[in-house]
């Protein structure tokens, strides 16, 4: 499958491998791995191998993608064994919304009870 990769985006080099990540999960369109500041016990991201900058390029032609970001995460919770205990999916979008990386991402957070809401 082809994708549409951004050579200068820290997600998509890491995507590509020329970054380097500890791998939780892959799939033909999604990528998942351990952020490497983690805010909880278990803290993964899940992007979309595609480079989309954020939820405001989400369209009817790509969201199917987010479908299979999400269907990811229902396997890692499984695989690592939180899925009972439960969970949060986080997607920060924007300044306001505390993005710091342009390639649309989705926190998995587990492992703790989460505090709500978020600050
Ligand atoms: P956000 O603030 O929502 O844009 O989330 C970006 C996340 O990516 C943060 O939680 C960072 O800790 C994480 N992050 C940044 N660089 C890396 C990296 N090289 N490997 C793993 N996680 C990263
Ligand atoms: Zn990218």
């Amino acid at each position: 499958m082809t994708y549409y990769s951004d050579e200068n985006c820290l997600f998509c080099k890491i995507i590509k491998g020329d970054i380097p990540s500890t791998k939780v999960y892959e799939t033909e369109t999604v990528y998942a791995f351990r952020d490497i500041e983690p805010q909880a016990p278990q803290h993964i991201i899940i992007i979309p191998k595609e480079h989309i900058s954020s939820t405001n390029e989400i369209n009817e032609e790509n969201s199917a993608l987010i479908g299979d970001v999400y269907a990811a995460a229902a396997t890692i919770a499984r695989i690592e064994g939180f899925a009972d205990n439960g969970y949060r999916i986080v997607n920060n979008c924007g300044m306001d919304g505390g993005q710091t990386v342009g390639h649309i991402h989705f926190h998995l957070l587990a492992g703790r009870y989460l505090q709500w809401p978020p600050g």
